[in-house]
Order: structure tokens, then C-alpha cells, then sequence
């Protein structure tokens, strides 16, 4: 019986032959075509081998050229695709934290696909910096006298300590010693970097005079770091950057400060509790500052570096800076989310981020409502409703900070919530929610409004509340 049924597999030859596979071959190429048949029949063969029923060996062969289409279009398929973000966490870090707006995408494809002024001085006719196209901006609106970038903050923690604290003791708080996601380690990183880790105070109290008593003549920097993540509180504190420049006028030692978020507007304005913003810092007399593009900033992947000219010429010239260096594309986009903040109003509107943090609850509301009316005129067999809900900032930005929102709630009827929210994740344009008391829950501060309608068809079309496998 496995003979006959070894015979009756289509050879190669045969099935390239056929008009379905002529056709896949125009469409995705000979070579994929061939392979995917290779795999397809070997499979079959295994699977006789193995001694499948006679019936369903027939079926898989009758199906063959189905399954060579399915895998073919699968291998076709992006591994990394958009995602429709219902969690309501607005800096995601695993949903890629701040996404740009289209307008800004817009100017970076001009950039992108053809040649530019990286790094040529057009007025000059010769090699120009690639963070002349932002350094002015920056140290327009953080009132710094020198900025640079790369890729990331952790990058530039590890640069400002190589080049400015190397074979030297850098003094910093026990209660800073963060971790921030994805396992960076403040300790580690500044090891990372060649400077001498000196920790002083408790980890909920440090004095200005621990910083003090600590300073040795191998002391080359004083470090505070914002611990982004959590918060201490209770009989805490802590030593301010006024405080901690307030000693170099005696050891003239220089204070540098990793903001990690890296706030350029002041967001008490729109409700939210205070987060020292970089102003402030370099206000208060910090010598380099560094923090994220793409945390509150509301811009790319990026490690920003602002401060006193004297120190970024030498982070400018330090040979780690070529392995950390930003490209093109992150260059283009800093300049042009960084435009935004000449103006606030403008920043607030048109930066993705800061438009979703300061969005008005009415205008979520009137979203949430338009979302589960058009949910119900479908009928699926589910109960829509809409619910307050709390929306987070994340990133590691504003721990503290839950904001108002409201949530569409979706409690499918004949399927499980855990299969509901496995399925929106296997769509074509894949739906991350929440599961909540038994509810599908999608946040409509990170869920656009511009997505309703597509999300509806892929739910009818994808037959997602469907009852079976
Ligand atoms: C987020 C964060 C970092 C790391 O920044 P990335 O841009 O993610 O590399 C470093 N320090 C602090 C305090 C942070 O909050």
C-alpha cells in the first residue's frame, strides 16, 4: 500500500509544469517555486513513511498545490509587520516605543532615497558634521552650548564616561543605580566604559556631603542619574543638580546627569506630574546631559548629548563615537521632530507622542464611543462595551503617572478571551489589547481612530470569532 501511494506523489517535473505553479513562478520567482515543491513533497513522503491513513495521504495530495501556494506566500510574508496598539502604554518599548508622524516619515523617504548633505558643507564645497543638521536646534531649545547624538542613551552614557570619567572615579548615588529594561545596568555600563564606579549614600538618602567626602584627586566626574523607572519613596533623598554644581567652584570636578527621558516641555501644564526637563538641568548648572530620542522626546532611536562645548569636542573626536555614530535616517528625523518644539503648541500637536500624552479624555471618549457603535451594527457574538480605563506613559518614563482613559471592552461569547486576543494577534495588520476581567480590552489613546474601519473588515474577513480550530 505505501508503494502505490509512493507512486502516485506528482514528480517535480510534472508539477512545474502545471498552469497553478506556472503561475506562482511568475508571481515569486523560479527558485523559491522549486524549493518550496522539494519541501512540500518531502514532507508528504515523511509523513507515509510514518504511516498516515491511506485517505489522507490522497487529500494531501489532491491538495498538494494549495499547500505549495500557502508556504510560498508565507515565506513571502514580512516577519516584521505594524501593529495596532490597544494596551493603552504609550512608549511601548516592545511595540518599538515612539512612532513619528507621517509628515515626518515624508521628509525622511526625500532623505532617504537618494543622496544627501550627511556630511558635506554645502557652503564650503567641503566634508561636513552629521550633527550639524540638529546641534543648532538643540542647544536652541535646551539652552546648551554643543549637542551631538548616537544611537542610543545607553550609548551615550557609555561615551560621555569613556571620554570624560576613563581610569577615573565616577561619583554617583546608591539610590540611581537603575536598571532600565532590556538588562542595561547603569553600574555595568559605566564599567563598560572604563571609569571607576564610586557609589555613595543609602539607597533611599544621599547627602551633599557624601558626594563630598568621596571626592578624591581621582574623582574625574559627579554623576546623577534619573532613576526613570521606579520611584523611592517615603523618608527619601536625594542631591539636586544645583547642589552638586555648587561644589565646583571648590573641586571644579564636572556634573553630568543621565535624564533618560528627556522631557524639552514642561508637561505639569497639561496634568501630569513634574519631570525635570533637560532645560532645567543645563539651568542648573549640568556640564553634559543625556537622554533618549525616543522616549518623551517623541523621536527615533537616538542617544542625545548636550552640554559645554569643551567636553562634546572631545565626545566628537573619542574613537568610540564612530562605532556608536547615528545614520542618515536617524540624523533627518531628529531634525525634523526636533523643529516641532520651536514652537510648543506645535510640538504638542504634530509629535505623536506628546499629542497622544496631553489628548483631551472628551475626544477619547467620543473615539471609544464611535469604535463600539460600529462593533455592534456587526453583530459578532460578543458583548461590546466601553469602560474607563487608565492609559500608562512607559518607556521607564513617569512611573508614577496613569492617565485617564477610555477603553472599547470586547467579551466574545463563544470563544475564550485568551483565543480572542491570540487571534487579533495572528490578523494581517496584528490588534495587541489587554485581557482584563475576562475582557478584550483596547485602550483608544494608542489605538488610532483611523484604524477602526480597517480593524472591523480584518475581523470580518478574517472570521475571527469563528468557533472551530
Ligand atoms: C531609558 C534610559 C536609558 C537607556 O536609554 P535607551 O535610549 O533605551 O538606550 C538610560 N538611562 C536612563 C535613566 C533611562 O531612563
Amino acid at each position: 500500500m505505501e508503494k502505490n501511494l509512493f507512486r502516485i506523489i506528482p514528480k517535480v517535473d510534472i508539477l512545474l509544469e502545471t498552469k497553478s505553479i506556472q503561475k506562482l513562478i511568475s508571481q515569486y520567482g523560479y527558485e523559491i517555486v522549486l524549493e518550496t515543491i522539494r519541501e512540500e513533497l518531502e514532507y508528504l513522503r515523511t509523513s507515509i513513511l510514518k504511516g498516515i491513513q491511506e485517505e489522507e495521504a490522497l487529500n494531501q495530495i489532491e491538495n498538494l498545490t494549495y499547500k505549495i501556494q500557502d508556504a510560498i506566500i508565507e515565506k513571502n510574508q514580512f516577519n516584521m509587520k505594524k501593529v495596532l496598539n490597544g494596551t493603552g502604554t504609550i512608549l511601548h518599548t516592545n511595540l518599538g516605543r515612539a512612532p513619528l508622524s507621517s509628515a515626518h516619515i515624508s521628509k525622511i523617504m526625500e532623505i532617504a532615497s537618494g543622496y544627501s548633505n550627511l556630511e558635506f558643507d554645502l557652503e564650503k564645497g567641503q566634508r561636513g558634521e552629521r550633527y550639524s543638521h540638529f546641534e543648532k536646534l538643540l542647544c536652541e531649545i535646551t539652552g546648551a552650548e554643543a549637542a551631538m547624538a548616537v544611537n542610543n542613551n545607553a550609548a551615550a552614557v557609555m561615551l560621555i564616561l569613556n571620554t570624560m570619567a576613563k581610569n577615573g572615579e565616577a561619583i554617583v548615588s546608591r539610590g540611581e543605580l537603575v536598571e532600565v529594561g532590556g538588562k542595561f545596568r547603569i553600574p555595568d555600563v559605566m564599567e563598560q566604559s572604563g571609569a571607576i564606579l564610586r557609589e555613595v549614600g543609602t539607597t533611599n538618602k544621599t547627602h551633599l556631603s557624601d558626594y563630598e567626602n568621596a571626592i578624591t584627586e581621582n574623582t574625574k566626574v559627579l554623576m546623577k542619574v534619573h532613576t526613570s523607572n521606579y520611584r523611592i519613596v517615603g523618608f527619601t533623598e536625594s542631591v539636586s543638580i544645583k547642589e552638586l554644581t555648587s561644589l565646583k567652584k571648590q573641586y571644579e570636578i564636572p556634573v553630568i546627569e543621565d535624564l533618560g527621558s528627556g522631557v524639552l516641555i514642561n508637561l505639569e501644564k497639561y496634568g501630569l506630574l513634574h519631570e525635570p526637563t533637560v532645560q532645567e538641568s543645563i539651568k542648573n548648572g549640568a556640564d553634559v546631559v543625556c537622554f533618549s530620542g525616543d522616549k518623551l522626546l517623541g523621536g527615533p532611536q537616538a542617544g542625545i548629548i548636550v552640554g559645554k562645548k569643551k567636553y562634546l569636542e572631545q565626545m566628537k573626536k573619542n574613537q568610540l563615537t564612530r562605532a556608536l555614530r547615528i545614520d542618515k535616517f536617524t540624523a533627518c528625523a531628529l531634525e525634523t521632530v526636533l523643529k516641532e518644539y520651536l514652537s510648543e503648541k506645535k510640538a504638542v500637536k504634530n509629535i505623536p507622542v506628546l499629542e497622544m500624552i496631553t489628548r483631551p479624555l472628551e475626544k477619547i471618549k467620543q473615539a471609544a464611543k464611535t469604535f463600539s457603535e460600529k462593533l455592534r451594527s456587526e453583530d459578532f457574538p460578543a458583548e461590546i462595551s466601553v469602560k474607563k480605563c487608565m492609559s500608562q506613559i512607559g518607556g521607564g518614563s513617569l512611573p508614577m503617572e496613569k492617565i485617564e482613559s477610555m477603553a472599547v471592552m470586547i467579551r466574545p461569547f463563544s470563544i475564550t478571551t485568551e483565543l480572542l486576543a491570540k487571534r487579533l494577534r495572528s490578523l494581517t495588520v496584528p490588534v495587541i489589547g489587554r485581557v482584563t476581567e475576562d475582557q478584550l480590552v483596547l485602550d483608544m489613546r494608542t489605538f488610532d481612530e483611523k484604524d477602526i474601519d480597517c480593524f472591523i473588515e480584518m475581523l470580518k474577513k478574517e472570521q475571527i470569532f469563528r468557533t472551530e480550530r
